[in-house]
């Protein structure tokens, strides 16, 4: 694992014809860097990516194919119709569909070759029943519930079909996945208890190949390392020891800058309120800049007077309700020429992670980048040398 500081995004450049006053910049090397040091944490296991929600709100048609040049092969989405997306930008790719296949959807799954990851002994049924219909054995994942009481086989159904390996007549299983819930705890029990109920289950259903750990996973320790590592915040820069005792520096890149342009800046008065609500009031004269982006940009409503921005790295508060378009920032504590009209601001960048501005907003950077807006333009830059796999099929 890398020791170094994290390193920082890309720096972020508006288009040339800047409309909206906020642009999002996407490090695509960066994503590609940390799937590196990732395979690197993995030791010999192999690395697959969660690429679902349009990879983590980061844009999958830009990262999926730079995952696929650094050597990643399998990918998984959570709905067919983002599995169609990818199968469109990479004709070669195992694609997995977390939330498997309703039925009738059968054919779809085949004609753009994408794997349904079985979620229920019905699953499984419809399944055969779709081998048996078309002659072929047709490929397909099976999840083991073994603690997160959301998808996946319960213990019932996993004993069931351990009883009778007939269950599977025409499915040619690729793996068999488990999902740890408080995997982000590193010291809470479920971790240990759902190890061992996944290794027991193993016992019994030998077909496919094993897959448990993501992100938080892949850093528990060696025995969650269990065959196909499946992260996906780790690779848009999330940190994946964030919960963990002593933990260091986050060792991912980051991957996303959001910076916006100061629209206006005004003095005021004490006892002023600012914004919706009149939620923050001044408690002595204050100047105060406003930014072209608000919760219909992702920035979310509860990030209201209590997230931070950066201005050349200084750190300064959000103050008021966040609106639909707008922020309010208290630039009191720095120079008046330090923050104009059209001066940058970074809302999330090298200074404030997107972990870290989720945590001011009560939720996670998961959250927080899967929120993020559709309104401002977006650039995608890549300074990362390829990787040595990059020629990989
Ligand atoms: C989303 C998801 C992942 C990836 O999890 P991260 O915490 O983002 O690494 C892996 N497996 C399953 C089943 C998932 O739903």
């Amino acid at each position: 694992m890398p020791t170094d500081a994290p390193s920082s995004p890309a720096p972020g450049s508006f288009p040339s014809h800047d409309l909206s006053g906020a642009v999002l910049t996407v490090d695509v090397g960066a994503v590609r860097t940390n799937y590196r040091r990732l395979c690197e944490k993995a030791g010999g296991n192999p690395v697959g990516a969660a690429v679902k929600a349009d990879a983590y709100g980061t844009g999958l048609a830009q990262v999926a194919p730079a995952l696929a040049a650094e050597g990643c092969t399998h990918f998984f989405v959570a709905q067919p119709n983002e599995g169609i997306n990818l199968r469109a930008a990479l004709p070669n790719a195992q694609i997995h569909v977390l939330n498997g296949a309703l039925p009738g959807t059968e054919d779809i799954f085949t004609k753009h070759r994408l794997k349904p990851v079985l979620n229920s002994l019905g699953d499984i049924e419809m399944w055969r029943a779709h081998a048996a219909r078309t002659g072929t054995a047709v490929p397909c994942d099976i999840h083991l519930d073994t603690g997160m009481s959301r998808l996946g086989l319960p213990t019932k159904e996993t004993d069931i079909l351990a009883a009778d390996p007939a269950l599977l007549t025409g499915l040619d299983v690729g793996f068999v996945l488990s999902h740890l819930a408080c995997a982000d705890v590193p010291d809470h029990p479920l971790n240990a208890g759902q190890l061992a109920a996944y290794r027991a289950a193993r016992e019994k259903i030998t077909v496919g190949d094993d897959s448990l750990a993501a992100s938080y996973g892949l850093y528990l320790g060696a025995e969650y390392r269990l065959g196909l590592i499946r992260p996906g915040g780790a690779l848009y820069g999330l940190n994946p020891i964030i919960g963990m005792p002593g933990n260091g520096p986050n060792p991912m890149a980051q991957v996303v800058r959001l910076q916006a342009k100061i629209l206006q800046v005004r003095d005021i008065d004490s006892p002023q309120t600012v914004g919706y609500g009149a939620s923050h009031r001044a408690e002595k004269p204050a100047r105060i800049a406003t930014l072209p982006i608000g919760y219909a940009d992702g920035y979310l409503r509860s990030l209201s007077n209590s997230a931070h921005v950066a201005i050349g790295g200084v750190l300064v508060p959000v103050v008021g309700r966040v609106s639909m378009d707008l922020i309010t920032i208290d630039v009191s504590t720095l120079p008046e020429n330090a923050c104009r009209p059209g001066t940058v601001v970074d809302v999330i960048g090298p200074h404030l992670t997107a972990d870290e501005v989720a945590a001011a907003g009560g939720t996670i950077g998961y959250e927080l980048l899967t929120s993020l807006g559709r309104r401002y333009p977006r650039v995608y830059t890549d300074q990362t040398p390829p990787g040595p796999s990059a020629d990989a099929p």
